[in-house]
């Protein structure tokens, strides 16, 4: 199968014809939350309901940490800390430069959070993170628990303030923001068991630490937005039911990368940023691409 769908010339540059999709590893649970660390030339990812974080180096994966507290989506710092999502533990978690592991998070007005998903740094280091139900909804991806807050998306600032920044969501999800962070791109994935839920991505002004707006940016089609990644020219690309979608600023799809079934997160990494990783479902993936992701540290 050829694995790119040109669907505007635009996007003719912003691929290579003749680079592979490759197959790094299979067999996997449901992977998630990808990040890239430049200073070690690794990708961490989740592999969310076998409780564990994976290690890419080059082609290579081997095991980062076991478990994870089913930990999903995952961002650095300004400091270049590892900053996680844990479904089992309902938290947002950082890494410290010892190892040992600090709960950021867990708690919104004296209510448990619910299954934090997707997270970003923005670069006056407040963490912003989606904290929908889907991660205390199935014993498969963290724990069947109940839940106490709406699906909601929260602001955590440097001096530990935890702030409500948007409620309207059925199921806020991935979380992206603009190159410029003028805009927060946020996916929204509907109730999991409705038969037809509302899916699409939606875009925020950054107005400091307040979200305005929230219109419909772009509904993805097969399947739904999950994770996105911006590239430093500000095109959004979006995992989608068929592989990643590539989205221009204005929310029209360029073209597509094809990977035969669902990716649910993607991110950009290796050399000048420009190998994107694929959390294709039970495999990961990779391919060199002709744009560089945003810079995000
Ligand atoms: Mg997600």
């Amino acid at each position: 199968m050829d694995a790119l769908a040109i669907l505007d010339e635009r996007f003719i540059t912003c691929v290579l014809p003749n680079a592979p999709l490759l197959t790094l590893g299979e067999n996997y649970a449901w992977l998630e939350g990808p990040v890239w660390f430049a200073d070690h030339d690794c990708l961490l990812v989740s592999d969310l309901p076998n409780d564990r974080i994976l290690r890419v180096v080059g082609d290579q994966v081997s095991l980062f940490r076991q478990p994870s507290g089913f930990a999903n989506g995952h961002a650095r710092d300004r400091q270049g800390r590892l900053i996680g999502c844990s479904h089992r533990n309902r938290c947002i978690t950082r890494t410290e430069l010892d190892g040992s592991i600090t709960v950021l998070a867990d708690r919104f007005r004296g209510k448990r959070l619910n299954a934090p998903n997707d997270v970003v740094v923005k670069r006056d280091g407040s963490i912003w993170f989606s904290d929908p139900h889907y991660g205390i909804s199935t014993d498969y991806e963290g724990g069947k628990q109940e839940p106490e807050l709406p699906p909601s998306l929260y602001r955590l600032d440097p001096d530990g303030t935890l702030a409500l920044v948007a409620d309207d969501f059925a199921g806020p999800n991935g979380l992206c923001f603009s190159p410029d962070e003028r805009l927060l791109y946020v996916a929204e994935s509907g109730p999991q068991f409705a038969p037809d839920p509302e899916r699409h991505i939606r875009v925020f002004g950054v107005d400091g630490a307040r979200l305005t707006g929230g219109r419909v940016f772009h509904s993805v089609s097969p399947g739904f937005a999950d994770g996105m990644r911006c590239d430093e020219d500000g095109r959004v690309w979006s995992s989608a039911g068929d592989g990643v979608h590539c989205l221009d600023p204005s929310g029209a799809l360029l073209g597509k990368i094809l990977t035969g079934g669902t990716v649910a997160n993607l991110e950009f990494g290796g050399r000048n940023r420009s190998r994107l990783f694929l959390c294709a479902g039970h495999r990961l993936c990779a391919i060199y691409t002709n744009v560089r992701g945003a810079v995000s540290l």
